[in-house]
């Protein structure tokens, strides 16, 4: 088992140089990561490496497409097994959230035909956060639709070091702690919810289906990384309080695990309930991740850092 997750972890850090540098392992590839603590949530047992390799997958996950579908209302799923990428389709144009790799991006674009879009309608691009595997793709979407690239101002050294094949990466409007952003009837809110990265954005909106309105979350990673800092840690307490606060019928995540995309994807069924309408379970992936916070934190005070 052991030797799975090292070759997937180094899998994942020739994908992605961006993500592994900020992930949970900052030591050198030839040693072994610790993985601690373990916690349980909800009669599961996780660990800092059990979470990421449900968030990524195996490289073939971040690369095949899942199914496009509709969410709720306006609100599309177009990215791939384990790297999330959302379409909301508006009169005026679409925005897109998450370009995920830059390889990832003809994926994309096919499955925003398949759903009876068109890529070209891309009006205006955002992301969740500045790691390659969520925003790598910024450029070529801008190279291919001519979106407009908003961000958030805290992400925005970050992002510009991903520059995939040495291309610059767009920025075109700077956005800050609930800004809004709207097209075509639709209006998304930036909320700045750090600790994952310092500009790690949760958007939320309003979706109408079936003549009611609904609060959808779309969230940031939560993940902590695994040496947590006194100013990391201040940032993971108010964006964990932010976070449950927002008014919530729908969740969902940067990473299809986040909101149990299999699982309720698996329940669509013709003239059912909408499986992802599911204010229960807003809070699930929250509640793991500010454990999982905890016990690092309190094993760091335990080792006297
Ligand atoms: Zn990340």
């Amino acid at each position: 088992m052991k030797k799975r997750f090292k070759l997937e972890r180094f899998s994942s850090c020739i994908a992605g140089a961006v993500l592994c540098s900020a992930a949970v392992y900052a030591q050198p590839a030839a040693s072994p990561a610790p993985d601690h603590p373990t916690i349980t949530v909800q009669g599961q047992k996780f660990s800092p490496l059990a979470i990421l390799t449900r968030n990524m997958g195996t490289l073939e996950d971040q690369t095949t497409p899942f199914q496009p579908h509709k969410i709720v209302g306006n609100i599309y799923y177009v990215g791939t097994k384990t790297l999330s990428s959302f379409l909301i389709v508006t009169p005026q144009g679409n925005i897109l959230i998450d370009s995920t790799y830059e390889r990832n991006v003809p994926t994309i674009q096919k499955s925003i035909e398949q759903l009876g879009f068109k890529f070209s309608d891309t009006k205006i691009l955002l992301g969740s956060h500045a790691h390659g595997d969520h925003q790598e793709g910024d450029a070529l979407v801008k190279q291919l639709t001519g979106a407009q690239v908003m961000a958030m101002a805290e992400d925005l050294p970050a992002l510009r070091a991903i520059k995939p094949g040495g291309k610059e990466h767009p920025i075109d409007k700077t956005l800050h702690d609930n800004d809004t952003v709207s097209l075509g009837g639709t209006t998304l809110v930036a909320h700045l919810t750090p600790g994952h990265t310092r500009g790690c954005t949760t958007w939320t909106t309003k979706a109408l289906e079936g003549g009611k309105s609904y609060n959808v979350v779309i969230n940031c990673s939560l993940r902590a990384p695994n040496v947590v800092t006194p100013e990391i840690a201040k940032e993971f307490d108010r964006s964990f309080k932010l976070v449950r606060s927002l008014p919530c019928d729908v969740q969902v995540g940067d990473h299809p695990a986040q909101y149990n995309l299999q699982g309720k994807y698996s329940k669509i069924r013709n003239g059912g309930p909408n499986p992802f309408i599911d204010p229960a379970s807003c809070n699930v992936e929250t509640d793991l991740e500010e454990a999982m916070f905890h016990a690092i934190l309190d094993e760091q005070k335990k080792a006297g850092r």
